[in-house]
């Protein structure tokens, strides 16, 4: 309850454009403890990996460096230059330890992105639909929001039409691989048309690789990267699926011209990560092929609830559409035609299983009949309760679909 006589202190104009996370507020699964999340896009709980990361800083801090100490702002210099190998070997960038910022989280790395390129009312194109939590962060910068089909778009049109017709983005953000929320991922000609379209007409690409590792089928690996293109790109990556999020371990890798300002914006924000954590996962990583059988073993894991989830919403919901993602965490999906995934949500949350309605993910003019259910954090065997109480849900639901309000 607000104080009546505290009055609020006025808020910086930023905060205006930036409502409540929508997430937050529309999950709430009420007092249930049989309740299945397909919302909150986490990686499988049974996945983090408390022993390990436990007996490495336990080695960290009986060393001679106990990671006790501030480190460098820019990040622990091995564990840059690691990552810089691996850029260079799984994502074709020319990567070098110089031009990798360790981040919390990639999270972190989106804003210190927009701290250095954007100005108020700056344009940023974003895919459509697009990852909520950067949409979230361009609106604290008071960016102009425009958003245009690109992984949907094979041939980038919509795009280059509006650059043609004058759009001048300062940015260009996106989801590169298995994105967040639909699970598409752009082939190798849009990264490449879409490296040359930043150069004509210059832009930043912002590449979001936060899945790029996570694919589930055989021979799946999405091709180079954008930045292995063109140095227009900024590309940003994560430990968060890969080893757990609570690490918080991203990290970002910037064209020579962008370095020194990112390392500024870095030392006022929070003069680093954690050291201690650092060298904890540079153990781990370096440990003789602990990270390919980490990969294999997350990558069946998730494939085996991806398939159940698409099997499970086939079988209970056979109007359901949707396209089973090639990786990542999330199917995209329309429940039945004409449903409103907004309109269900009131329903799914009383049966007990909950999702994020699609109209979260755009600026304006949502498909409302979209939603994002999340199979990263769903066990297998309670994949086909989630799509009863999903198919009940739609039995239940009002008709003609009154409108519940859930959001904002
Ligand atoms: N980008 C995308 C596309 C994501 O889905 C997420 C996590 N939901 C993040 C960035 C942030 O992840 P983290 O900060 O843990 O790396």
């Amino acid at each position: 309850m607000a104080d009546p006589v505290t009055p609020r202190p006025r808020l910086a104009t930023r905060m205006a454009g930036a409502p409540e996370s929508a997430i937050g507020s529309v999950l709430r699964l009420g007092d249930r403890t049989d309740a299945i999340s397909l919302a909150g896009g986490l990686p499988a709980s049974e996945a983090l990996i408390a022993a390990e990361v436990a007996a490495a800083m336990s080695e960290v801090l009986a060393g001679a460096a106990n990671g006790l100490q501030y480190g460098e702002t820019n990040g622990l210099p091995e564990l840059r230059e690691w990552l810089g190998r691996r850029l260079l070997t799984e994502r074709g960038i020319a990567a070098d330890a110089g031009g990798i910022t360790v981040t919390h989280g990639s999270q972190q790395a989106i804003d210190l992105v927009c701290k250095v390129l954007l100005d108020p009312g700056d344009v940023v194109v974003v895919d459509r639909p697009s990852y909520l939590g950067a949409l979230q962060v361009f609106r604290l910068f008071q960016a102009d929001l425009r958003q245009v089909p690109l992984a949907a778009d094979p041939d980038l049109a919509a795009l280059e039409e509006a650059l043609r017709a004058g759009l001048r983005p300062r940015l260009l953000y996106l989801v590169p691989s298995f994105a967040n929320p639909t699970g598409a991922t752009l082939g190798d000609g849009q990264r490449r048309r879409l490296a040359g379209l930043a150069e004509r007409f210059d832009f930043v690409v912002v590449e979001d690789d936060a899945y790029g590792d996570l694919w589930l089928d055989d021979g799946g690996a999405p091709g180079p990267a954008i930045a292995s293109h063109t140095d227009r790109a900024i590309h940003l990556g994560s430990l968060s699926k890969v080893l757990s999020p609570g690490i918080r371990v991203g990290y970002l890798h910037a064209p020579a011209t962008l370095r020194q300002p990112l390392r500024l914006v870095r030392q006022a924000s929070d003069l680093g990560n954690s050291d201690l954590l650092q060298r904890a996962v540079l153990i781990l990583l370096t440990r003789d092929g602990y990270l390919d059988d980490r990969l294999g073993s997350l990558r069946a894991r998730y494939r085996h609830r991806r398939d159940a989830l698409a099997t499970a919403l086939r079988q209970h919901l056979p109007d359901a559409e949707f396209t089973v993602p090639a990786g990542g965490f999330f199917l995209w999906a329309g429940f039945a035609p004409g449903v409103d995934a907004g309109d269900l949500l009131p329903s799914a949350l009383a049966q007990g299983v909950s999702f994020v309605p699609g109209e979260h993910f755009y600026v304006s003019t949502p498909d409302r009949a979209m939603a994002r259910l999340s199979f990263s954090g769903l066990p297998p065997e309670r994949a086909d309760t989630a799509a009863r109480r999903l198919a009940g849900a739609l039995a239940a639901r009002p008709r003609p679909s009154a409108a519940v309000t859930v959001s904002r």
